[in-house]
């Protein structure tokens, strides 16, 4: 069934620590082995065995548009024409920049990087910089990539294999993070009136996606923006997975909030690696060489990434995001009723084209909540989800994604399947 996988994976073992060059692809938490893909189109993967999947991690995040879209691949054939890097400007970092801004009220200036960790460690190194102070609050079970002070009780991977994620890391930098309960805006004003003059930032996903799909509930996100601006603390808006997910811009937009700095990454590269972060002039000028506070890269902005950036936000400009909303609502509404019907208890959160089905029967609003799910079910589920050729992220603590190029048919395939996945 699964051959060729298996055999890629016992010979990765040995050449590549733990088989793998991101955690979560191990499979090791649904105790199954990695899936080797060859292609991708559309809505569906297909592994070196040949099998089918309808996918739902879409690379966990930036495929909004599916897998391989015509005119995404017609783009790179195009730029690679003209060369693949130049360690120089070009005309097309001027037309990405200006398409993000434009999409973010709050957004005056940004700057390209290579990676959604990219983004997240010059962010906090620039609100550091700004703000003299050396303090960033985060959230339990938030994921801002993995940079050293980001991985104190984080989410996605470190979650997923439930280890501590902070070997490696200077005890120093563990001490400059608080990482605080999501949703609960009291222990973010006890933690500011103890650390009131020494905190640089709040850094928040505004919809968590990381420990599984978690809202923000009514009143935090404007909270949180008005205790930090009244305590002259910086809000950082870790959008790299809501970043274009939700609507034509982020959650900044879709919620109505100016956080002070934006970390963009996933859907705005469209499947190329690619990060971005920006927020307000007197902000971003602090940067080198405009400002001092240092920030640099050999590839960043690089032309065939920033011309399918360019191509992908063109291409969303031009869609309708009721679309998928109503679709990951038809879907999520479905696995719900055929849960009910053979009493599984579930619990589904869900916004946009993002969902997760927490296998719990209390709501889920937080990191300890979410562990409340339970780890067997979900296991079960996610294999035989997969042998009925349905691909959901191999981890709790992730989010599926809905994609442009899913239709009905894939809605009803998927729907069966988690039916038949609550058969027993
Ligand atoms: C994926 C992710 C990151 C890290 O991005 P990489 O491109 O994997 O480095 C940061 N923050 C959030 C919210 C993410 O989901």
């Amino acid at each position: 069934m699964r051959k060729r996988s298996a055999e890629l994976y016992q010979k990765a073992l040995s050449l590549i620590p733990g088989g793998v060059n991101s955690p979560v692809r191990a499979f090791k938490s649904v105790g199954m082995e990695p899936l080797y893909i060859d292609h991708g189109k559309g809505s569906k993967i297909y592994d070196v065995d040949g099998n089918e999947y309808i996918d739902y991690v879409g690379s966990f995040g930036p495929l909004i548009l599916g897998h391989a879209p015509a005119e995404i691949i017609e783009t790179i054939k195009e730029y690679a024409e003209k060369g693949l890097s130049f360690g120089a400007c070009h005309a097309q970092e001027v037309t990405f920049a200006s398409l993000i801004t434009k999409a973010f009220p709050s957004l005056n200036k940004v700057r390209l990087v290579n990676s959604g960790t990219e983004a997240v460690m010059s962010t906090l190194r620039l609100a550091r910089g700004y703000t003299g102070k050396d303090i960033i609050i985060k959230f339990d079970g938030c994921y801002h990539g993995h940079a050293d002070s980001m991985l104190v009780a984080a989410g996605s991977g470190v979650a997923t294999l439930g280890i501590p994620g902070t070997p490696g890391i200077p005890q120093a930098h563990a001490h400059t993070t608080l990482s605080l309960p999501y949703n609960n805006i009291e222990a973010v004003k006890k933690a500011i009136a103890e650390h009131k003059n020494n905190i640089a930032a709040v850094i928040v996903e505004p919809i968590a996606g990381n420990m599984g799909v978690v809202l923000p509930q009514e009143n935090f996100l404007q909270e949180l923006r008005s205790i930090t601006a009244e305590n002259k603390i910086l809000l950082i808006f870790d959008e790299v997975i809501t970043g274009f997910r939700l609507c034509y811009g982020g959650a900044a937009t879709y919620f109505g909030s100016s956080p002070d700095i934006i970390c963009l990454g996933k859907i705005i590269g469209g499947g190329m690696p690619i990060g971005a972060f920006g927020g307000k002039k007197e902000i971003m000028d602090c940067i080198a060489p405009e400002g001092n506070i240092y920030q640099a890269g050999t590839l960043s902005g690089n032309p065939i990434a920033v011309a399918v950036g360019i191509k992908t936000l063109e291409l969303l400009q031009n869609k309708d995001y009721r679309i998928i909303e109503q679709n990951t609502l038809y879907l999520t509404k479905e696995i719900e009723k055929r849960a009910h019907k053979k009493n599984v208890p579930i619990r589904i959160n869900s916004i946009g084209s993002l969902f997760t089905v927490f296998y719990s029967h209390y709501p889920v609003y937080d990191y300890i909540t979410a562990k409340e799910s339970n780890p067997e079910h979900f296991k079960r589920t996610f294999k035989r989800l997969l042998d009925s050729g349905i691909f959901i992220p191999p981890s709790q603590f992730e989010a599926s994604f809905l994609s442009f190029a899913h239709d009905q048919s894939d809605l009803e395939k998927t729907a069966a399947a988690y039916d038949h996945s609550f058969s027993e």
